[in-house]
């Protein structure tokens, strides 16, 4: 259960994130719900998760923009008098084979991915370091354990938020701090529905469970990170790919 606890999460308003969001507030979290521009998908978020009666807050904005990050956590703390819960969750593809990607293509993923992971821990991890407790928890994917064809930049951004899940986890866990990952594998989103039928049909094929994910499959993962009972988990990266990695 994470009654009494508050958490913030990037790109919670559709998603992976809004069902974060969901399954923390009905484990009786108070939130904050960053998210980019979508005005109206933030309205709905708040409007739905409403029925757990916890706070819930937004705030609009780009998590490549570190002022962003400093001022979320800061109104984070301000609202529910501390962050016990950082998930960094926003994150895009912008998928073409290598010989096709330009500059711009690879640094925009990278920036949102992994500086905008950098950038939320950076000030989460300081208030926390405060408190001398707190849990973060970053979404990679499957992709940047073993890479995609055409997602270089995908890829790269993913692996990277894997290193630095691990060096953050030694760095904070003396300050009751954990640091962990989730690698999801094929998840039933927006992000995934963006793929050819046929792109879809040969990612099933690899799937041992022999379905798509849910995004309840990665929520009800990142509550048990969330919760008491994964104090003495840190530095890890989970799985949740119905065995897609093996
Ligand atoms: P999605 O596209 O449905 O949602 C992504 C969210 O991130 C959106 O709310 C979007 O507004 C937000 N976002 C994107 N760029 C942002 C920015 N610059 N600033 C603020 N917010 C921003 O994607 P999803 O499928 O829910 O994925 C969520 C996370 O899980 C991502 O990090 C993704 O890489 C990871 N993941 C997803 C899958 C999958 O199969 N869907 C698999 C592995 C990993």
């Amino acid at each position: 259960m994470l009654k009494g606890k508050s958490a913030v999460i990037t790109g919670g308003v559709r998603g992976i994130g809004f069902g974060i969001a969901g399954e923390f507030a009905k484990q009786g979290a108070d939130l904050m719900l960053c998210y980019r521009s979508n005005d109206e998908a933030a309205e709905k978020a708040l409007a739905q998760l409403k029925q757990y009666g916890t706070k819930v807050i937004l705030a609009k904005g780009d998590v490549c923009d570190e002022k962003f990050a400093e001022e979320s956590i800061k109104k984070a703390a301000e609202a529910f008098g501390r962050v016990d819960i950082l998930v960094n969750n926003a994150g895009i593809t912008n998928d073409k084979l290598i010989l096709r990607m330009s500059k711009d293509d690879f640094t925009k993923v990278i920036d949102t991915n992994l500086v905008g992971t950098f950038n939320f821990t950076k000030y989460a991890a300081a208030h926390m370091s405060r408190k001398k407790s707190g849990r973060i928890i970053n979404l990679s994917s499957v992709c940047g354990v073993r890479g995609n064809a055409g997602q270089a930049n995908y890829s790269a951004s993913k692996a990277g938020v894997i290193g630095l899940t691990l060096s953050n986890a030694k760095e904070l866990g003396r300050r009751n701090i954990t640091v962990n990952a989730i690698a999801p594998g094929f998840i039933d989103t927006d992000m995934t529905m963006a793929l050819s039928e046929k792109q879809r049909e040969l990612v099933l094929g690899q799937i041992s469970l022999g379905r798509y994910g849910s995004v309840q499959d990665v929520a009800k993962t990142a509550a048990f990170l969330a919760s008491d009972d994964a104090a003495y988990i840190t530095g890890q990266v989970i799985g949740v790919d119905g065995g897609i990695i093996m």
